[in-house]
């Protein structure tokens, strides 16, 4: 380890005061809808539920849009579920138009495609006096060479964005794929079990990130989660909210998470992997995470799930 990182760690073991409250902002990606296609009217439910859940459980989320979920003959009921949100007091963000992958796509047509994802949401924002800020990686991919990184990187700050990391997630978007699968079927018993087996899951994970947390920076950080706008997360707020209590987890806005130090860890990650954060800073650090512990997703669910988050 170099002396600056090894100073770097002890600042940051440092800022663990004993009465530190422990904090996750909640991300959420694929808007307006993750998933399975649902008509306007369901749609529009899913969206209410998941919005009426994040203000009974007092959380202020930030959005990841992709704007190719716009087109079709359902165009302005879908503009109509982003500005839900805008009214509903959360914040917006772009997740490219079409969902790309920094990896497989060349870099010049990657950042067309992220301009081509602003243009309905930027003028909702801007309707609000307000702009649009972040930008999340699909995939996390943050890109295959340190050179297209750094471009996309130069881009993304010249544009007046900020990457929105993740550093705790619990593989929602495939346990969302086998909910929408059992829902489409009819399947109530197969939905419910799918959402029992999510939770408990759920509640392991936080559990893990919480420990690795501590093991590798000596305390908990400010985790950001990443979520997606899925039928099963509608359904699920409450009982996320509850297992985040539990572990005494204030939600708070992603830019006061962004505040905390661990945030600063350089990462100069690149490659073809879309890792969450705790994994970038255990590669500075050069420190291995308990992968053996890392609870594992169902087989029959990862099964289930195509590799679309
Ligand atoms: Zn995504």
């Amino acid at each position: 380890m170099s002396r600056a990182v090894r100073l770097l760690v002890a600042s940051l073991a440092l800022i663990a005061a004993p009465a530190q409250s422990r904090s996750v902002a909640v991300t959420v990606d694929d808007l307006p809808l993750f998933g399975a296609y649902a008509p306007p009217a369901e749609a529009e439910r899913i969206t209410s539920d998941l919005l009426r859940g994040f203000r009974r459980n007092h959380w202020r989320v930030t959005g990841f849009v992709n704007e190719g979920q716009l087109e079709g003959p359902d165009r302005e009921e879908r503009i109509g579920l982003l500005q839900r949100w805008l009214d509903a007091g959360e914040d917006l963000g772009n997740h490219t138009y079409s969902h790309l992958s920094l990896t497989s796509t060349p870099v010049d047509d990657y950042i067309a495609d992220v301009v081509r994802g602003e243009s309905v949401t930027k003028v909702l924002l801007a309707r609000r006096g307000r702009r649009e800020r972040w930008f999340r990686h699909p995939y996390l991919e943050t890109g295959p060479t340190l050179a297209i990184r750094d471009r996309f990187e130069r881009w993304l700050k010249d544009h007046g964005y900020r990457v929105a990391p993740a550093s705790m997630e619990n593989s929602d978007w495939q346990f969302a794929d086998a909910y929408d699968a059992a829902v489409a079927m009819g399947d109530a018993t197969t939905a419910l079990r799918v959402r029992a087996t999510y939770l408990d899951f759920t509640r392991r994970t936080v559990a893990w990130y919480r420990s690795a947390g501590r093991g590798l920076l000596g305390r908990e950080p400010a985790f950001v989660l990443l979520l997606h706008a899925s039928r099963l997360n509608a359904a699920s707020v409450d009982e996320l909210a509850a297992i985040l209590r539990a572990n005494r987890l204030k939600v708070v806005p992603l830019d006061r998470a962004m505040k905390d130090a661990a945030y600063t860890i350089p990462d100069r990650y690149a490659g073809p992997d879309g890792d969450e954060w705790l994994i970038r800073w255990a590669n500075t650090l050069h420190h291995d995470l308990p992968y053996d512990t890392l609870p594992q997703v169902p087989a029959a669910i990862a099964r289930s799930a195509p590799d679309a988050r």
